[in-house]
């Protein structure tokens, strides 16, 4: 990557390293920041091939991982934490993430443990069928070893400061993609180091994930997407000239790039709308319309896309919710005709 926008962001001291993942989404950028301490933001996989590109990386600007002294985390998918333990234990680094993350990266194997539980409550109260379930969770225990947990030695309250001798990071927590996404507000050099809150080439998913307060009771679901609009809509206020993504290019017009996102939403709002007819049906059953057979290969990732947008039409009042011995079944409210 070479564009412009790199060359400046280069200047400002903060390098993108991609490091290749084994998933869909292909690399994804950690970021070398040249400053006091000497700072990467977020690890990449735990996998040797990631490990050997991002040293490879670090290498092409004379660093070494023993040579990091703060790790920052910008949220829990294992993508961009994978890593961390390993670049921890090897540079004695410190780990700075949002205070809420730090009892999910201390205790990684019973978070996602509780996380799989959640997920396999949610998709059998939505009508996705057992063996889909099942076959699922055997896929994400699979992936559950590219990543990892650590000690967080530095948890950040959301709205404190990340103080770099160079540079002041503001922290900010911006839920939807995942519930403790965080970016980093570079106010001087109007720089945001913005993980997958906002990524050019693709739609960041509003993934529905386990409250991580409650008890993560499949029916007191969060709302994704809601939570992601009211999100982007706060991050749409900042005077950001470049918006540095978990993956892919750099983001100059965010503006333009949440309004399109949230043109999407409407429109696939109102497609869902159309798809749900006069009958009552489950969100996996209106998952199946929309995306066909994707609708069982990425089960849950479709079930979150289509609840996310039912929960905007239920506010609406366009759509009620109701409760059919365990399974959730959605209904279009029918506008009564005009007398
Ligand atoms: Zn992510």
């Amino acid at each position: 990557m070479s564009s412009p926008l790199t060359a400046e962001a280069a200047h400002a001291g903060v390098h993108c390293l991609p490091v290749p993942t084994p998933f869909l989404v292909g690399r994804v950028n950690c970021y070398l920041i040249e400053d006091d301490p000497l700072t990467l933001v977020d690890c990449g996989p735990n996998s040797g091939k990631a490990l050997d590109e991002l040293e490879r990386a670090l290498a092409a600007h004379g660093r070494t991982v023993e040579e990091l002294e703060l790790i920052v985390v910008t949220h829990q998918h294992i993508d961009h934490i994978g890593l961390v333990e390993v670049l921890q234990r090897r540079s004695g680094a410190e780990v700075a993430a949002l205070d809420r993350l730090s009892g999910y990266l201390g205790d990684y194997r019973r978070a996602t443990e509780l996380d799989d539980e959640f997920a396999v409550a949610l998709m059998l109260r939505h009508g996705i069928p057992e063996e889909i379930v099942q076959a699922l969770r055997s896929v994400t225990s699979a992936f559950r070893g590219w990543g990892s947990g650590t000690t967080v030695t530095r948890p950040l309250a959301d709205g404190s400061q990340l103080a770099l001798r160079d540079r002041t990071l503001d922290v900010l927590h911006r839920p939807g993609h995942s519930p403790l996404d965080t970016i980093f507000w570079d106010a001087e050099r109007e720089l945001l180091l913005g993980g997958d809150h906002l990524i050019k080439h693709i739609s960041s998913n509003p993934l529905v994930a386990r409250p991580l307060d409650g008890d993560g009771d499949a029916a007191a679901r969060p709302q994704a997407l809601r939570s992601y609009i009211a999100s982007l809509t706060a991050t749409r206020e900042l005077p950001a000239r470049i918006v540095l993504s978990g993956h892919g290019e750099p983001v100059t017009d965010h503006r333009t790039l949440i309004d399109e996102r949230f043109a999407l939403t409407e429109r696939r709002a109102a497609k869902i709308l159309k798809l749900l007819g006069e009958e009552p049906a489950t969100a996996h059953e209106l998952a199946q319309r929309m995306w066909g057979n994707v609708a069982v290969t990425q089960a849950f990732l479709t079930l979150s896309e289509v609840l996310g947008h039912l929960d905007l039409l239920c506010v609406e009042g366009a759509v009620r919710e109701r409760d059919d011995a365990g399974v959730v079944r959605f209904e279009a409210v029918l506008q009564t005709a005009a007398s």
